[in-house]
């Protein structure tokens, strides 16, 4: 029996988190510039939060969510980030506490799809939400914080795909509208979308089934019905933009999978890297209903998450700065000792340090210390422990030196901290 990681859940492995790191460092610092504090809530919520919040005919809720029952209890393990942090926000009634509230996530998320490159059943997203302010103005940092990320980050060919769904009446007249279009080509449908037609026909223009995209073309665009106050946010939204000087092209047939959106919808896609299909790195948009929705009071909302391991295939390679680090190689049962203790006051003074105690020559030691990519090696011997000293090879340079076991900390940290020799 050998055992493998279930399928579409993947290992990283400590030689790719670095990249990860980097990408996780932008993204907190940049969601941090804009005034966004970190969230935490749990993996596992009760499922009706979801079929509530995402909407009971979305392929999320239909058919990528893990659910089980555990003590008369329906939970499921998250398949977004936006419902547990609507739910916290709802419990913790944090709108008595300020009038806005700006939040950042980041974390594992789980649905049951068919696993393909940049499609995975556990992947990670970052995302933000901002709770109490109506916008258009939000909408546009949000979406502008996310074109500099990904220019930051130098992901090449993205593009921000804007829309707008309006308020509930307008999205009833575009239900409509759809299906009219729609019902005299029910043939050419996929049978899922034909079986949507009637009840949630914006899906079927979110659907990746070629027939569906085929019979989709021409379908009139949501931003013919607006309504007067969805009109003026939706010129507010582009007007800023314009303003910040932001990318963006309008897609006005863009639903997106869940149904808890309002007003302003959007989608940042790139060609770059080894993407593929699967080219959409983030997408967002309003949610003005749900905290209401969720017995809350009417507070309104925006929010957008991000697929981190697709924007790591953007990126290709993303380049990871070493620290340095030193590497000791005690030679002798004595020296051992005295290396555990220096390698401790090393880290203690903020140098990393290896140490090698399985023994061995010192031509092995050597060769891990270059493996390890190590600036300094200190090589410990009995003899010259006896005298108090240790011989200090700079990997770099390849040079070395004697120096007192007493003065190797002090020498350490200040070469490490670039302080020179
Ligand atoms: P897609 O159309 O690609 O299925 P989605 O509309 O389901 O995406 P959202 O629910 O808006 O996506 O999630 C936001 C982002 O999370 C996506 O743009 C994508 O980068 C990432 N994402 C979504 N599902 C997956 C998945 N199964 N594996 C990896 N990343 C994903
Ligand atoms: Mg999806």
């Amino acid at each position: 029996m050998s055992y493998r990681a279930v399928k579409g859940m993947n290992d990283i492995l400590p030689d790719e988190v670095a990249q990860w790191h980097v990408l996780e460092r932008a993204f907190r610092e940049i969601a941090e510039l804009h005034g966004y504090a970190e969230v935490r809530t749990p993996i596992v919520e009760g499922t009706e939060l979801f079929v509530r919040s995402i909407g009971e005919t979305t392929d999320v809720v239909e058919k990528e969510m893990y659910t089980f029952s555990r003590h008369d209890e329906s939970l499921t393990l998250r398949p977004e980030g936006t419902a547990g942090a609507a739910r916290a926000y709802v419990e913790h009634k944090q709108h008595a506490k300020e009038p806005v509230s700006r939040w950042y996530y980041l974390g594992p998320m789980f649905r049951a799809e068919r696993p393909q490159r940049g499609r995975y059943r556990q992947f990670y997203q970052a995302g933000c939400e901002i709770f109490g302010d109506p916008g258009p103005a939000c909408d546009a940092e949000m979406i502008d914080m996310l074109v500099g990320l990904f220019r930051k980050l130098g992901i090449a060919d993205v593009s921000a795909n804007l829309g707008c769904i309006g308020g509930p009446g307008t999205r009833e007249r575009y239900r409509a509208a759809l299906r009219d279009f729609l019902k005299p080509k029910l043939e050419s449908l996929s049978e899922h979308a034909r079986a949507r037609v009637e009840a949630n026909p914006l899906r079927i223009l979110d659907s990746k089934d070629p027939r569906d995209r085929a019979a989709c073309e021409g379908a009139p665009g949501v931003t013919d019905l607006l309504d007067d106050a969805d009109r003026a946010h939706w010129d507010g939204l582009r007007r800023h933009l314009d303003r910040l000087g932001t990318p963006y092209v309008v897609d006005p047939r863009l639903v997106r999978g869940l149904d808890y959106y309002t007003r302003t919808l959007f989608e940042l896609t790139s060609r770059s890297g080894e993407l593929g299909a699967q080219n959409t790195l983030c997408g967002g948009g309003r949610y003005d209903h749900m905290i209401e929705e969720l017995g809350g009071p009417n507070v309104p909302a925006i929010g957008f998450a991000m697929g981190l391991e697709r924007i790591l295939l953007a990126l290709g390679q993303v380049a990871v700065e070493k620290r340095p680090r030193c590497f000791l190689a005690p030679l002798g049962e004595s020296a051992l000792g005295a290396a555990l203790e220096l390698a401790r006051s090393l880290r203690d003074a903020g140098v990393a340090a290896d140490l090698d105690a399985r023994g061995g020559s010192l031509k092995s030691m050597l060769r891990r210390a270059d493996a390890l990519g190590a600036r300094h090696c200190i090589v410990i011997g009995d003899a010259e422990l006896a005298r108090g000293v240790v011989q200090l090879k700079d990997l770099a340079q390849h040079q070395q030196e004697e120096l007192a076991l007493a003065d190797v900390v002090a020498r350490l940290s200040r070469r490490e901290a670039g302080g020179g020799p």
